[in-house]
């Protein structure tokens, strides 16, 4: 079951120049900031009262985040969904039809087990599962 949106992912292109924007956005500095290797990716997260926001930056140029803004641009890339149980909820989905870009979770930013399912099943939003790990 979903519980509450985990975060929300924006893709930028310029991760110094964006904390700045932000920063002063929110009157907040980020209270983390990870590489996912597995992604090519720097994450900057900023807590906003209950919220999170999660800036991504390619590091590669090969990455899902620098084709994403080659095609669309800097902007909203995903929407992530608190879950209890992750595969659980990856078997509902499936069994449901939606399609998933990996097929098993994997160590996201965070301490997250994350799943992607993919736009094409879901009206073009990028939706993220993510389980805290324990
Ligand atoms: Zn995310």
């Amino acid at each position: 079951m979903f519980s509450k949106i985990e975060h929300i992912g924006i893709a930028v292109t310029d991760a110094t120049a964006s904390v700045e924007l932000f920063s002063r956005l929110f009157i907040a500095q980020p209270y983390k900031t990870e590489i996912v290797e597995s992604e090519n990716v720097s994450t900057i997260f900023f807590q906003v009262g209950p919220n999170k926001i999660e800036l991504l930056q390619a590091l590669t140029t090969d990455s899902a985040i620098a084709k994403f803004i080659e095609k669309k641009g800097e902007g909203i890339h995903h929407i992530a969904y608190a879950v209890e149980d992750i595969h659980a909820e990856m078997n509902r989905l499936k069994n449901e039809g939606f399609i998933f870009i990996n097929e098993e979770p994997k160590q996201g930013a965070d301490n997250k087990l994350i799943a992607f399912i993919h736009p094409k099943s879901s009206n073009g939003v990028l939706i993220e599962l993510c389980q805290e790990m324990k």
